[in-house]
């Protein structure tokens, strides 16, 4: 019993000495563990792709707020050109945390000028001027629109700029770069190419998000290969003809079933303008079954959905998301999540996958 008890003396002792120790030693213990972190972190920023296309999902939320997923945002990689596809909030610290180098973006490129795809603009800006000590403001393409958005943008940043220039200096942030450039194009009824460039082609065409004019998706063929993103639409006829045999076709999609249940719920508590808000949103996105039968009538080979509506929580809602999806489409449906890669080598049928975050 005596030595039992000493024994427990002694762990308890033990545990004492070593909580005061790590209570004593907490800052420098924390600033070296910091430091090792910090390098280890900074030496993987450098997220690399192989030749070919590939897609990165930076962000397949929505407006309604989700931990685990930013506004919708997408990054396409082609050989050594890349561009980000819509920007919503969140986005920038998603291609941040996966260790892509902002500064190397040659566009941003917008679907449409709905806030949720716009309200990461800030952030993207500030890193691709601050990081890359770009002399020309980030290009930001997109349809009829894009000239007051950007207006808009440079002046609600312009005191931010002179803060940073007057604070870090030309040097590092040189004056000409903060901010975005317009790169305008007009759409009507056909598809247009927005750029054709070392083997890369952007098609726009329009899509159905009305009353939002112009809504657009782009198309990208690089090397045999080729991504399609939505952007917002219903079920959508051109963008089946600009779909057709697409490797990977991203498609928004919301849930009418679960997006109800949330409805009622909010018009339970009260919420009657949120509830108002998620019975007009019905009408102005894909369903999960719409987005696969676009996908089986484009004969597109693999369907990743993004821009969930509602949030999902957690991969054991993905069936009550789906729905009857998966009897639509004979190819294979992934519910996008943030930090997926997919990559098309040259010419091939392969479809790689990885996560980054
Ligand atoms: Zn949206
Ligand atoms: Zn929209």
């Amino acid at each position: 019993m005596t030595m039992k008890r000493g024994i427990i003396l002694t762990l308890v002792g033990a545990v004492l000495i070593a909580g005061v120790l790590a209570f004593v030693f907490q800052r420098s213990i924390g600033e070296r563990v910091f430091a090792t972190a910090a390098a280890q972190r900074l030496a993987q920023n450098d997220l690399e792709f192989g030749p070919g296309l590939h897609l990165v999902l930076c962000g397949t939320g929505s407006p309604l707020p989700n931990l685990d997923r930013a506004g919708p945002c997408n990054l396409v990689v082609a050989g050594d050109q890349s561009f980000v596809v819509d920007i919503g909030e969140g986005g920038a610290r998603n291609l941040n945390l996966m260790g892509y180098d902002i500064a190397s973006t040659d566009g941003l490129l917008l679907t449409h000028y709905h806030s949720d795809h716009v309200d990461g603009i800030g952030p993207l800006a500030l890193l691709y001027w601050t990081t890359g000590t770009a002399t020309e403001p980030l290009a930001a393409y997109g349809p009829q629109g894009i000239e007051q958005l950007v207006e808009g943008f440079n002046a609600a940043y312009a005191l931010d700029h002179t803060y940073r220039v007057a604070h870090h200096g030309a040097e590092i942030v040189p004056e000409s770069g903060g901010g975005l450039r317009a790169v305008p194009f007009d759409i009507g009824e056909e598809p247009v190419v927005v750029l054709d460039r070392d083997g890369l082609t952007i098609t726009a065409f329009p899509v159905e998000h009305d009353p939002i004019e112009p809504a657009i998706g782009y198309r990208f063929d690089y090397q045999g290969r080729s991504v399609v993103i939505s952007g917002d639409t219903s079920r959508s006829s051109s963008l089946e003809v600009a779909s057709r045999g697409a490797d990977i076709l991203v498609h928004d999609a919301l849930q009418p079933n679960l997006v109800g249940i949330l409805t009622e719920a909010l018009e339970e508590t009260g919420a009657q303008n949120t509830a108002q808000i998620t019975r007009d949103i019905l009408d102005y996105h894909a369903t999960p079954e719409d987005a696969a039968a676009s996908a089986q009538a484009a004969k597109v080979r693999h369907l990743v959905l993004s821009h969930l509506v509602p949030p999902i929580p957690s991969s054991f809602f993905y069936p009550a998301f789906l729905g009857d999806a998966e009897a639509e489409f004979d190819g294979e449906i992934t519910v996008g999540e943030d930090g997926m890669i997919f990559s098309l080598p040259p010419d091939s049928k392969a479809i790689g996958r990885r996560n980054a975050l």
